[in-house]
């Protein structure tokens, strides 16, 4: 897949050179995966936010995207990107679409992501941007990701971009028994861990990554 990102280059506070100041103070904080490095220089943030904050979209900050929901920061999207790359996972789950910046990531890494959303706005939201920028290897649904994508299982990688209670019992069903990477943020006496669990024919290991801030995992759907 080739996508002219040229095109979505902005100017200012959005220009190229802002996106190359935070992937220089991505490494400074531990990024070392280039290649992760070099898909978070290519993909244009700042479409992903309304154009009134855009200005922001470079700094390390997460960003409001309407619906009480939040773009997470630029150093856990590289964070998590990167446990997840471990794994060189092939096909890959994303729990919480929110602004799809995180899945266009993923698409530069991966052959297929696939990615639910449980607010049709902005479900509809991400799903113009995708096409708008020409990814063509991101699949999108409205839906309660509590339950997963049965049909398009096992996934090689799951990602849960929404503090959960506990990890979703379908979603442990749906990850590859050939050491299948599942990635999300658990609540824990009132803190939120990143934790990540391995699945294989034998049983699971699991890992916490350290202290994260999502905004929580619900149920249902809702306009
Ligand atoms: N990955 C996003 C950040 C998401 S914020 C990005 O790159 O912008 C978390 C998102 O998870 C919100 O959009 C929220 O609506 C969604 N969410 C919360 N619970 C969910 C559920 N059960 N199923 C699907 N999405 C959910």
């Amino acid at each position: 897949m080739t996508i002219d990102f040229k095109k979505f280059s902005g100017t200012g506070m959005t220009s190229d050179s802002s996106r190359l100041r935070l992937i220089s103070f991505l490494e400074g904080e531990g990024i070392s995966n280039k290649k992760v490095l070099e898909v978070m220089r290519l993909i244009p943030r700042h479409i992903f936010v309304d154009e009134a904050i855009s200005s922001k979209a470079y700094d390390n900050t997460a960003l409001p995207i309407g619906k009480s929901q939040t773009i997470s920061h630029p150093l856990i999207v590289a964070k998590m990107t990167e446990i997840l790359m471990s794994s060189n996972p092939k096909r890959v789950l994303e729990i919480g679409t929110g602004s799809g910046y995180q899945a266009a990531i993923l698409s530069l890494l991966v052959e297929k992501v696939y990615t639910i959303e449980r607010i049709e706005l902005l479900h509809n939201k991400s799903k113009n941007i995708f096409k708008k920028i020409g990814f063509k290897n991101i699949y999108t649904k409205f839906s309660d990701g509590n339950s997963g994508w049965t049909q398009k299982s096992p996934f090689d990688a799951i990602i849960v971009t929404a503090g959960a209670m506990d990890i979703p019992e379908a979603l442990i069903e749906q990850l590859s028994e050939d050491n299948g990477l599942l990635l999300s943020p658990i609540e824990n006496n009132g803190k939120q861990y990143l934790k990540s669990i391995i699945k294989t024919q034998n049983g699971f290991t699991e890992k916490i990554h350290g202290i994260v801030n999502f905004v929580p995992l619900l149920a249902g759907v809702t306009p």
